[in-house]
């Protein structure tokens, strides 16, 4: 980072959810949503559970989804003090709305979001997933919402995080059911990267962790100095972050935003390619090292699963 200007967080790393079962989660999220399973391997703290990485072709940070699919996970809801949804940018909606009626998908809109022509979808489990025209790139994630009952204490985060606010409006199209306000913060990093939004509703709604819910938001960061920059930086001003965790396709650091939100901050190496060819990734399932031991045992608690063309 070069002298004399504020560093910021160059967008979004990857969002994580929790599911149901496998399959559903796979057929939408390939078939419907068109994104590649780029990693098949296990929660790390639960390797009889699977952990499914998507991407665009590249597997590129800001376009990575991953599921904790739980086979017996019961439904979870949205709610103040959690993300609650995601959204991708396409190039045309148009074309998409036209594919989605031909395969007859339901989906919420069009409607506008700060302009942008979107739609909305929910997945098997409930996940709000939005499709919006325009963003940074197309393919990866346009933004995420974080559902807040008061946005105060995590726009201060945000800005620690070299975030700036942009632009704010009122409207009904965040899925609450009530009248919503959303606030866009951008990074003022060159690359820019996602958006994030910080949502207040009207509408009442005791969130609860479960299927279709959003278990935290992981921002990016080049490599390693930077994390541990952004580490130093995040303790300074309060912040609660844990070591550096290895997760095998990056590094990881979290910690709780005062309005509940579960932030992490990943680092973009080494990636996905790490442990198999960037040809095949999310072809056969990965373990990490202590876990190749028991791939036998493995193999045999997880319910098999079919990825669709
Ligand atoms: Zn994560």
């Amino acid at each position: 980072m070069s002298q004399g200007t504020s560093p910021a967080i160059p967008g979004l790393h990857h969002v994580t959810a929790i599911s149901g079962p496998p399959q559903g989660n796979l057929d939408f999220w390939v078939r419907i949503l068109g994104q590649r399973l780029v990693k098949r391997t296990v929660n790390f703290d639960d390797p009889g559970t699977y952990h499914l990485y998507y991407g665009d072709q590249n597997a590129a940070p800001g376009s990575i989804m991953t599921f904790f699919p739980f086979v017996d996970a019961g439904p979870g809801r949205a709610g103040a003090g959690m993300a609650s949804a995601v959204a991708y940018a396409i190039p045309d909606l148009d074309l998409r709305m036209g594919d989605l009626a031909e395969a007859a998908i339901d989906f919420e809109g069009p409607f506008e979001r700060f302009g942008e022509p979107a739609i909305a979808m929910r997945d098997p489990d409930g996940l709000r997933v939005e499709l919006i025209e325009g963003g940074a790139r197309d393919g990866g994630f346009h933004s995420v919402t974080l559902w807040l009952e008061d946005v105060t204490s995590t726009a201060a985060v945000l800005e620690a995080m070299g975030y700036e606010r942009e632009a704010e409006e009122a409207t009904a199209t965040g899925g609450t059911g009530g009248t919503e306000t959303h606030i866009r913060y951008l990074s003022t990093d060159p690359e820019r990267g996602s958006a994030v939004d910080l949502m207040t509703s009207d509408a009442r709604s005791i969130g609860r962790s479960g299927a279709g819910t959003i278990h935290h938001v992981a921002f990016r960061a080049r490599d390693r100095e930077e994390q541990l920059e952004w580490r130093a930086r995040l303790s300074a001003v309060g912040q609660q972050v844990t070591p550096v965790i290895d997760r095998q396709y990056f590094d990881a650091i979290y910690f709780r935003t005062p309005g509940g939100v579960l932030f992490e901050i990943a680092t973009d190496t080494p990636g996905f390619a790490v442990d198999e060819d960037p040809a095949h990734l999310g072809e056969a399932l990965k373990l990490p090292e202590k876990y190749e031991a028991h791939r036998n045992r493995i193999e045999q608690v997880l319910p098999q699963i079919r990825v669709p063309s």
